[in-house]
Protein backbone atom coordinates (compact mmCIF):
# COMPACT_ATOMS: atom_id res chain seq x y z
CA UNK A 1 0.00 0.00 0.00
CA UNK A 2 3.03 2.26 0.55
CA UNK A 3 4.57 1.59 -2.50
CA UNK A 4 1.28 2.03 -4.00
CA UNK A 5 0.88 5.39 -2.56
CA UNK A 6 4.10 6.42 -3.58
CA UNK A 7 3.37 5.48 -7.13
CA UNK A 8 0.64 7.65 -7.33
CA UNK A 9 2.37 10.45 -6.23
CA UNK A 10 6.01 10.07 -7.38
CA UNK A 11 5.47 7.77 -10.19
CA UNK A 12 2.73 9.97 -11.80
CA UNK A 13 4.85 12.99 -11.64
CA UNK A 14 7.72 11.27 -13.30
CA UNK A 15 5.36 9.69 -15.69
CA UNK A 16 6.98 6.28 -14.92
CA UNK A 17 4.04 3.78 -15.16
CA UNK A 18 1.68 3.51 -17.96
CA UNK A 19 -0.28 0.91 -16.12
CA UNK A 20 -0.73 0.50 -11.98
CA UNK A 21 -1.89 -2.88 -11.20
CA UNK A 22 -3.78 -1.62 -8.01
CA UNK A 23 -6.11 -4.49 -7.48
CA UNK A 24 -4.10 -7.61 -8.41
CA UNK A 25 -1.46 -6.38 -6.77
CA UNK A 26 -3.40 -5.70 -3.12
CA UNK A 27 -4.97 -9.43 -3.63
CA UNK A 28 -1.27 -10.98 -4.32
CA UNK A 29 -0.06 -9.34 -1.63
CA UNK A 30 -2.60 -10.62 0.17
CA UNK A 31 -2.17 -14.34 -1.12
CA UNK A 32 1.56 -13.75 -0.15
CA UNK A 33 0.93 -12.60 3.35
CA UNK A 34 -0.77 -16.25 3.97
CA UNK A 35 1.54 -17.91 2.98
CA UNK A 36 3.97 -16.18 5.14
CA UNK A 37 1.87 -16.56 7.99
CA UNK A 38 1.87 -19.96 7.32
CA UNK A 39 5.30 -20.29 7.36
CA UNK A 40 5.50 -21.45 3.63
CA UNK A 41 6.78 -18.69 1.34
CA UNK A 42 9.92 -18.42 -0.79
CA UNK A 43 12.73 -16.15 -0.53
CA UNK A 44 10.67 -14.14 -3.22
CA UNK A 45 7.43 -14.37 -1.44
CA UNK A 46 5.26 -10.89 -1.62
CA UNK A 47 8.79 -8.89 -2.57
CA UNK A 48 7.21 -6.10 -4.91
CA UNK A 49 8.23 -5.80 -8.27
CA UNK A 50 7.09 -3.92 -11.55
CA UNK A 51 7.35 -5.07 -15.44
CA UNK A 52 8.38 -3.20 -18.22
CA UNK A 53 5.34 -2.93 -20.40
CA UNK A 54 6.90 -4.82 -23.23
CA UNK A 55 5.85 -8.21 -21.07
CA UNK A 56 2.64 -9.67 -21.89
CA UNK A 57 0.73 -9.95 -18.88
CA UNK A 58 -2.60 -11.83 -19.15
CA UNK A 59 -5.54 -10.04 -18.35
CA UNK A 60 -4.08 -6.45 -17.92
CA UNK A 61 -3.02 -3.68 -20.97
CA UNK A 62 0.42 -4.13 -22.20
CA UNK A 63 1.37 -1.26 -24.51
CA UNK A 64 4.85 -1.30 -25.78
CA UNK A 65 5.22 2.68 -25.41
CA UNK A 66 2.94 2.51 -28.64
CA UNK A 67 -0.47 3.85 -29.76
CA UNK A 68 -0.47 0.72 -32.27
CA UNK A 69 -1.13 -1.34 -28.84
CA UNK A 70 -2.88 0.99 -26.47
CA UNK A 71 -5.96 -1.28 -25.90
CA UNK A 72 -4.08 -4.58 -26.42
CA UNK A 73 -4.82 -6.51 -23.22
CA UNK A 74 -2.46 -9.84 -23.27
CA UNK A 75 -3.97 -13.15 -23.35
CA UNK A 76 -1.36 -15.34 -21.59
CA UNK A 77 1.81 -14.56 -19.59
CA UNK A 78 5.59 -13.61 -20.60
CA UNK A 79 7.57 -16.41 -19.14
CA UNK A 80 9.20 -14.04 -17.17
CA UNK A 81 5.80 -12.78 -15.75
CA UNK A 82 4.69 -16.24 -14.68
CA UNK A 83 8.12 -17.34 -13.73
CA UNK A 84 8.78 -14.48 -11.23
CA UNK A 85 4.69 -15.03 -10.13
CA UNK A 86 5.23 -18.25 -9.44
CA UNK A 87 7.87 -17.12 -7.10
CA UNK A 88 5.66 -15.19 -5.35
CA UNK A 89 6.33 -11.98 -6.74
CA UNK A 90 3.81 -8.91 -6.13
CA UNK A 91 3.72 -6.75 -9.92
CA UNK A 92 2.48 -3.50 -9.34
CA UNK A 93 2.38 -2.35 -12.59
CA UNK A 94 3.55 -1.74 -16.14
CA UNK A 95 6.59 1.18 -16.54
CA UNK A 96 6.77 3.64 -19.30
CA UNK A 97 9.00 2.84 -22.06
CA UNK A 98 10.55 3.90 -25.20
CA UNK A 99 7.85 2.98 -28.08
CA UNK A 100 8.32 -0.98 -29.14
CA UNK A 101 12.16 -0.11 -27.14
CA UNK A 102 13.74 1.83 -30.14
CA UNK A 103 15.09 4.76 -28.17
CA UNK A 104 17.50 5.57 -25.67
CA UNK A 105 15.96 8.59 -23.53
CA UNK A 106 12.33 6.84 -23.40
CA UNK A 107 11.55 10.10 -25.36
CA UNK A 108 9.94 7.95 -28.46
CA UNK A 109 7.22 6.75 -25.89
CA UNK A 110 3.68 7.30 -26.98
CA UNK A 111 2.89 8.08 -23.20
CA UNK A 112 5.28 10.98 -23.04
CA UNK A 113 8.75 10.76 -21.50
CA UNK A 114 10.02 9.89 -18.14
CA UNK A 115 11.59 12.19 -16.01
CA UNK A 116 15.17 11.51 -14.19
CA UNK A 117 14.27 11.12 -10.56
CA UNK A 118 17.76 13.27 -10.37
CA UNK A 119 16.99 16.05 -12.11
CA UNK A 120 13.58 16.23 -13.86
CA UNK A 121 13.96 18.50 -16.77
CA UNK A 122 16.79 15.62 -17.93
CA UNK A 123 16.11 11.92 -19.60
CA UNK A 124 16.47 8.76 -17.39
CA UNK A 125 17.95 7.19 -20.49
CA UNK A 126 15.94 4.72 -22.45
CA UNK A 127 13.80 2.54 -23.28
CA UNK A 128 13.61 1.14 -20.00
CA UNK A 129 13.35 4.60 -18.39
CA UNK A 130 10.41 4.10 -16.53
CA UNK A 131 11.81 0.79 -14.80
CA UNK A 132 15.08 2.43 -13.77
CA UNK A 133 13.28 5.67 -12.93
CA UNK A 134 11.10 3.92 -10.42
CA UNK A 135 14.19 2.27 -8.83
CA UNK A 136 15.93 5.00 -8.63
CA UNK A 137 13.25 7.07 -6.88
CA UNK A 138 12.49 4.19 -4.45
CA UNK A 139 8.96 3.57 -5.94
CA UNK A 140 9.55 -0.29 -5.93
CA UNK A 141 12.87 -2.35 -5.45
CA UNK A 142 13.15 -4.08 -8.41
CA UNK A 143 12.27 -3.87 -11.97
CA UNK A 144 12.38 -5.93 -15.64
CA UNK A 145 13.88 -4.44 -18.51
CA UNK A 146 15.17 -5.78 -22.02
CA UNK A 147 18.00 -4.78 -23.45
CA UNK A 148 18.38 -5.09 -27.52
CA UNK A 149 21.62 -2.08 -28.01
CA UNK A 150 21.68 -0.67 -24.29
CA UNK A 151 18.33 -0.20 -22.78
CA UNK A 152 18.76 -1.86 -19.23
CA UNK A 153 21.87 -0.85 -18.70
CA UNK A 154 22.40 3.03 -20.27
CA UNK A 155 19.10 3.76 -18.06
CA UNK A 156 20.44 2.41 -15.26
CA UNK A 157 23.84 4.11 -15.47
CA UNK A 158 21.81 7.49 -15.81
CA UNK A 159 19.48 6.55 -12.95
CA UNK A 160 21.90 5.24 -10.30
CA UNK A 161 20.70 1.79 -10.56
CA UNK A 162 22.24 -1.75 -11.56
CA UNK A 163 21.23 -2.89 -14.65
CA UNK A 164 22.00 -6.72 -15.52
CA UNK A 165 21.90 -7.63 -19.38
CA UNK A 166 22.21 -11.84 -19.34
CA UNK A 167 23.73 -13.40 -21.91
CA UNK A 168 21.21 -14.13 -25.38
CA UNK A 169 19.43 -17.08 -24.74
CA UNK A 170 19.95 -17.49 -21.07
CA UNK A 171 16.25 -15.41 -20.17
CA UNK A 172 12.95 -16.64 -22.42
CA UNK A 173 11.89 -13.98 -24.61
CA UNK A 174 8.65 -15.76 -25.11
CA UNK A 175 6.02 -13.24 -24.15
CA UNK A 176 8.49 -10.26 -24.79
CA UNK A 177 7.56 -7.96 -27.45
CA UNK A 178 9.92 -8.38 -30.36
CA UNK A 179 12.05 -5.34 -31.68
CA UNK A 180 15.17 -7.26 -32.45
CA UNK A 181 14.72 -11.04 -32.22
CA UNK A 182 18.42 -11.69 -32.34
CA UNK A 183 19.35 -9.26 -29.62
CA UNK A 184 16.75 -8.73 -27.41
CA UNK A 185 17.25 -10.41 -23.79
CA UNK A 186 15.66 -9.55 -20.89
CA UNK A 187 17.00 -8.63 -17.63
CA UNK A 188 16.15 -6.62 -14.18
CA UNK A 189 17.21 -2.88 -12.73
CA UNK A 190 17.53 -3.00 -9.21
CA UNK A 191 19.44 -1.09 -6.31
CA UNK A 192 21.75 -4.14 -5.09
CA UNK A 193 23.71 -6.86 -6.95
CA UNK A 194 22.23 -9.68 -4.62
CA UNK A 195 18.68 -8.14 -5.52
CA UNK A 196 19.65 -8.49 -9.13
CA UNK A 197 21.38 -12.40 -8.32
CA UNK A 198 18.20 -13.16 -6.61
CA UNK A 199 15.66 -12.22 -9.52
CA UNK A 200 17.75 -13.32 -11.98
CA UNK A 201 17.83 -17.47 -10.40
CA UNK A 202 14.23 -17.73 -10.65
CA UNK A 203 14.24 -15.61 -14.46
CA UNK A 204 16.78 -17.86 -16.07
CA UNK A 205 16.55 -21.10 -17.70
CA UNK A 206 15.15 -23.15 -20.86
CA UNK A 207 12.32 -22.63 -21.98
CA UNK A 208 10.65 -24.76 -24.96
CA UNK A 209 8.25 -21.99 -26.13
CA UNK A 210 11.55 -19.66 -27.07
CA UNK A 211 13.55 -21.58 -29.64
CA UNK A 212 16.80 -19.37 -29.01
CA UNK A 213 16.46 -19.83 -25.26
CA UNK A 214 19.92 -22.49 -24.02
CA UNK A 215 19.19 -25.64 -21.95
CA UNK A 216 22.48 -25.51 -19.52
CA UNK A 217 21.97 -25.43 -15.91
CA UNK A 218 21.53 -22.18 -14.28
CA UNK A 219 24.10 -21.49 -10.73
CA UNK A 220 23.37 -20.20 -7.90
CA UNK A 221 23.62 -16.32 -8.44
CA UNK A 222 24.09 -15.31 -5.10
CA UNK A 223 26.25 -18.19 -3.37
CA UNK A 224 29.27 -15.95 -5.66
CA UNK A 225 28.79 -13.15 -4.39
CA UNK A 226 31.13 -12.22 -1.90
CA UNK A 227 33.75 -14.42 -3.85
CA UNK A 228 37.33 -12.74 -3.50
CA UNK A 229 38.52 -10.98 -6.71
CA UNK A 230 42.17 -12.54 -6.26
CA UNK A 231 43.48 -12.84 -9.58
CA UNK A 232 40.62 -11.99 -11.72
CA UNK A 233 42.05 -10.38 -14.82
CA UNK A 234 40.07 -7.21 -15.81
CA UNK A 235 40.63 -5.84 -19.52
CA UNK A 236 40.15 -2.19 -20.19
CA UNK A 237 39.97 -0.77 -23.70
CA UNK A 238 41.86 1.79 -25.01
CA UNK A 239 39.18 3.50 -27.24
CA UNK A 240 36.56 3.80 -24.50
CA UNK A 241 38.40 6.15 -22.75
CA UNK A 242 39.14 8.49 -25.61
CA UNK A 243 37.52 11.67 -27.24
CA UNK A 244 34.02 10.51 -27.44
CA UNK A 245 33.99 9.85 -22.64
CA UNK A 246 33.06 12.40 -20.56
CA UNK A 247 36.31 13.25 -18.73
CA UNK A 248 35.04 13.45 -15.43
CA UNK A 249 32.72 10.44 -16.03
CA UNK A 250 35.95 9.10 -17.20
CA UNK A 251 37.78 9.98 -14.06
CA UNK A 252 34.97 7.92 -12.26
CA UNK A 253 35.01 4.80 -13.91
CA UNK A 254 38.53 4.64 -13.58
CA UNK A 255 38.69 5.38 -9.90
CA UNK A 256 35.66 2.56 -10.11
CA UNK A 257 38.14 -0.04 -11.56
CA UNK A 258 40.63 0.75 -8.99
CA UNK A 259 38.21 -0.67 -6.89
CA UNK A 260 38.48 -3.89 -8.34
CA UNK A 261 42.25 -4.18 -8.21
CA UNK A 262 41.95 -3.30 -4.60
CA UNK A 263 40.49 -6.15 -4.15
CA UNK A 264 43.35 -8.13 -5.72
CA UNK A 265 42.32 -7.84 -9.52
CA UNK A 266 44.60 -6.86 -12.15
CA UNK A 267 43.91 -4.95 -14.60
CA UNK A 268 45.21 -4.98 -18.47
CA UNK A 269 44.82 -3.44 -21.78
CA UNK A 270 42.84 -5.32 -24.57
CA UNK A 271 41.84 -4.41 -28.07
CA UNK A 272 38.46 -4.50 -29.62
CA UNK A 273 39.74 -3.25 -32.88
CA UNK A 274 36.44 -3.44 -34.48
CA UNK A 275 34.42 -1.45 -31.75
CA UNK A 276 34.26 1.88 -34.10
CA UNK A 277 31.83 -1.01 -36.51
CA UNK A 278 29.14 -1.46 -33.75
CA UNK A 279 27.26 1.62 -33.89
CA UNK A 280 26.78 1.28 -37.78
CA UNK A 281 26.54 -2.76 -37.78
CA UNK A 282 23.87 -2.28 -35.21
CA UNK A 283 21.54 0.49 -37.05
CA UNK A 284 21.70 -2.26 -39.93
CA UNK A 285 20.96 -5.68 -38.08
CA UNK A 286 18.51 -4.25 -35.54
CA UNK A 287 15.91 -1.97 -38.13
CA UNK A 288 16.07 -5.03 -40.43
CA UNK A 289 14.66 -7.30 -37.65
CA UNK A 290 12.68 -4.64 -36.46
CA UNK A 291 11.10 -4.47 -39.88
CA UNK A 292 10.29 -8.20 -39.66
CA UNK A 293 9.01 -8.55 -36.44
CA UNK A 294 6.56 -5.06 -37.12
CA UNK A 295 4.53 -6.29 -40.18
CA UNK A 296 2.80 -8.08 -37.67
CA UNK A 297 1.01 -4.78 -36.52
CA UNK A 298 -1.58 -4.73 -39.52
CA UNK A 299 -4.52 -3.38 -37.84
CA UNK A 300 -6.56 -6.55 -38.56
CA UNK A 301 -6.22 -9.23 -35.87
CA UNK A 302 -5.04 -6.84 -32.75
CA UNK A 303 -3.76 -3.88 -32.09
CA UNK A 304 -5.22 -0.17 -33.17
CA UNK A 305 -6.97 -0.29 -36.45
CA UNK A 306 -7.96 2.68 -38.46
CA UNK A 307 -11.37 3.39 -39.23
CA UNK A 308 -13.18 3.96 -42.51
CA UNK A 309 -10.85 1.70 -44.71
CA UNK A 310 -11.76 1.93 -48.52
CA UNK A 311 -9.97 -1.48 -48.80
CA UNK A 312 -6.97 -3.77 -47.26
CA UNK A 313 -4.20 -1.55 -48.47
CA UNK A 314 -5.51 1.71 -47.33
CA UNK A 315 -6.42 -0.59 -43.90
CA UNK A 316 -2.53 -1.68 -43.69
CA UNK A 317 -1.30 1.58 -44.86
CA UNK A 318 -3.32 4.01 -42.54
CA UNK A 319 -3.63 1.73 -39.22
CA UNK A 320 0.47 1.35 -39.37
CA UNK A 321 0.35 5.51 -40.05
CA UNK A 322 -1.29 6.30 -37.32
CA UNK A 323 -0.18 3.19 -34.51
CA UNK A 324 3.20 3.75 -35.11
CA UNK A 325 5.19 6.64 -34.32
CA UNK A 326 8.19 8.58 -35.73
CA UNK A 327 11.33 6.64 -34.68
CA UNK A 328 9.51 3.49 -35.65
CA UNK A 329 8.70 4.36 -38.80
CA UNK A 330 12.32 5.38 -39.58
CA UNK A 331 13.01 2.01 -38.45
CA UNK A 332 10.59 0.04 -40.51
CA UNK A 333 12.24 2.37 -43.45
CA UNK A 334 15.94 1.64 -42.79
CA UNK A 335 15.24 -2.02 -42.22
CA UNK A 336 12.72 -2.60 -44.99
CA UNK A 337 15.72 -1.16 -47.28
CA UNK A 338 18.59 -2.83 -46.20
CA UNK A 339 16.76 -5.96 -46.69
CA UNK A 340 15.34 -5.21 -50.19
CA UNK A 341 17.00 -7.16 -53.14
CA UNK A 342 19.74 -5.26 -54.70
CA UNK A 343 20.71 -3.45 -51.11
CA UNK A 344 20.93 -6.99 -49.37
CA UNK A 345 24.35 -8.03 -50.02
CA UNK A 346 25.92 -4.33 -49.82
CA UNK A 347 24.34 -3.45 -46.24
CA UNK A 348 22.74 -6.51 -44.70
CA UNK A 349 25.15 -9.20 -45.26
CA UNK A 350 28.21 -6.83 -44.95
CA UNK A 351 26.58 -6.07 -41.23
CA UNK A 352 26.12 -9.83 -40.63
CA UNK A 353 29.76 -10.41 -41.76
CA UNK A 354 30.97 -7.36 -39.59
CA UNK A 355 28.87 -8.74 -36.30
CA UNK A 356 30.85 -11.59 -36.72
CA UNK A 357 34.19 -9.76 -36.44
CA UNK A 358 33.01 -7.93 -33.46
CA UNK A 359 32.16 -11.03 -31.90
CA UNK A 360 35.70 -12.89 -32.74
CA UNK A 361 37.20 -9.23 -31.46
CA UNK A 362 35.71 -10.33 -27.71
CA UNK A 363 36.43 -14.00 -28.20
CA UNK A 364 40.27 -13.25 -28.84
CA UNK A 365 40.14 -10.43 -25.92
CA UNK A 366 38.70 -13.33 -23.43
CA UNK A 367 41.43 -15.69 -23.97
CA UNK A 368 43.65 -13.01 -21.82
CA UNK A 369 41.08 -11.49 -19.50
CA UNK A 370 37.96 -12.39 -17.53
CA UNK A 371 35.84 -9.02 -17.14
CA UNK A 372 35.81 -5.89 -19.72
CA UNK A 373 35.30 -2.68 -17.89
CA UNK A 374 34.53 0.50 -18.58
CA UNK A 375 31.96 2.95 -19.29
CA UNK A 376 28.39 2.21 -20.30
CA UNK A 377 27.67 5.45 -21.36
CA UNK A 378 29.81 8.60 -23.01
CA UNK A 379 28.49 10.95 -20.19
CA UNK A 380 25.70 11.73 -17.67
CA UNK A 381 22.26 12.07 -18.15
CA UNK A 382 21.35 14.74 -20.73
CA UNK A 383 18.45 17.03 -20.64
CA UNK A 384 15.29 16.51 -22.48
CA UNK A 385 14.97 17.19 -25.77
CA UNK A 386 18.28 17.48 -26.45
CA UNK A 387 19.02 14.88 -28.77
CA UNK A 388 15.48 14.29 -30.18
CA UNK A 389 16.16 16.62 -33.36
CA UNK A 390 19.53 14.18 -34.30
CA UNK A 391 18.96 10.57 -34.55
CA UNK A 392 23.04 9.94 -34.89
CA UNK A 393 23.65 11.55 -32.06
CA UNK A 394 20.93 9.73 -29.82
CA UNK A 395 22.73 6.66 -31.59
CA UNK A 396 25.54 7.20 -30.28
CA UNK A 397 24.92 7.25 -26.75
CA UNK A 398 24.76 3.45 -27.12
CA UNK A 399 28.33 3.23 -28.16
CA UNK A 400 29.78 1.18 -25.22
CA UNK A 401 26.99 -1.13 -24.82
CA UNK A 402 26.01 -2.13 -28.68
CA UNK A 403 29.23 -4.63 -28.58
CA UNK A 404 27.62 -7.26 -25.99
CA UNK A 405 24.22 -7.47 -28.10
CA UNK A 406 26.09 -8.37 -30.97
CA UNK A 407 28.03 -10.41 -29.08
CA UNK A 408 25.34 -12.51 -27.21
CA UNK A 409 27.39 -11.74 -24.23
CA UNK A 410 26.30 -10.92 -20.41
CA UNK A 411 26.66 -7.15 -19.35
CA UNK A 412 25.85 -4.89 -16.30
CA UNK A 413 26.04 -1.33 -15.41
CA UNK A 414 26.78 -0.65 -11.81
CA UNK A 415 26.46 3.07 -10.31
CA UNK A 416 30.37 4.32 -9.62
CA UNK A 417 29.90 7.95 -8.82
CA UNK A 418 28.78 10.92 -9.50
CA UNK A 419 29.06 14.30 -11.96
CA UNK A 420 27.87 17.37 -11.00
CA UNK A 421 25.05 16.02 -9.26
CA UNK A 422 24.12 13.15 -11.73
CA UNK A 423 24.91 9.33 -11.19
CA UNK A 424 27.39 7.98 -14.01
CA UNK A 425 27.61 4.10 -14.74
CA UNK A 426 30.86 1.15 -14.85
CA UNK A 427 30.16 -0.95 -17.44
CA UNK A 428 31.39 -4.62 -17.01
CA UNK A 429 30.83 -7.59 -20.03
CA UNK A 430 31.99 -11.02 -19.75
CA UNK A 431 32.02 -14.10 -21.93
CA UNK A 432 28.96 -16.01 -22.42
CA UNK A 433 27.02 -17.61 -19.54
CA UNK A 434 29.47 -15.39 -16.66
CA UNK A 435 26.79 -13.78 -14.99
CA UNK A 436 27.84 -15.24 -11.51
CA UNK A 437 31.49 -13.01 -12.12
CA UNK A 438 29.66 -10.01 -13.36
CA UNK A 439 27.30 -10.16 -10.02
CA UNK A 440 30.11 -10.95 -7.80
CA UNK A 441 32.26 -7.70 -9.32
CA UNK A 442 29.42 -5.75 -9.26
CA UNK A 443 28.59 -6.27 -5.70
CA UNK A 444 31.63 -4.98 -4.44
CA UNK A 445 29.76 -1.09 -5.10
CA UNK A 446 26.22 -2.20 -4.34
N1 LIG B 1 18.93 2.71 -27.95
C1 LIG B 1 18.99 1.55 -28.79
C2 LIG B 1 17.96 1.64 -29.88
O1 LIG B 1 17.34 2.62 -29.97
C3 LIG B 1 18.82 0.31 -27.96
C4 LIG B 1 17.44 0.09 -27.54
C5 LIG B 1 17.26 -1.17 -26.77
O2 LIG B 1 18.22 -1.72 -26.22
N2 LIG B 1 16.02 -1.67 -26.78
O3 LIG B 1 17.75 0.73 -30.62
Amino acid sequence: ETLLERIAETGAALNAFITVTEDEALAAADAADQLLAKNKGGLLTGVPLVHKDIFCTRGVRTTCGSRMLDNFVSPYDATVVERLAAAGVVSLGKTNMDEFAMGSSNETSYFGPVLNPWDHARSPGGSSGGSAAAVAARLIPAATGTDTGGSIRQPAALTGTIGLKPTYGRVSRYGMIAFASSLDQAGVITRSAADAAALLQVMAGFDERDSTSVDQPVPDYSATLDQSLQGLRIGIVRQHFDAGLDADNAQQVKAAIAVLEAGGATVKEVDLPNLDLSVPTYYVVAPAECSSNMSRFDGVRFGHRAENATDLLDLYCRSRGEGFGAEVQRRILTGTYVLSAGYYDAYYLQAQKVRQLIAEDFRKAFADVDVIAGPTSPAPAFPLGDKTDDPITMYLNDIYTIGANLAGLPAMSVPCGMVDGLPVGLHLVGPHFSEERLLNCAHRYA
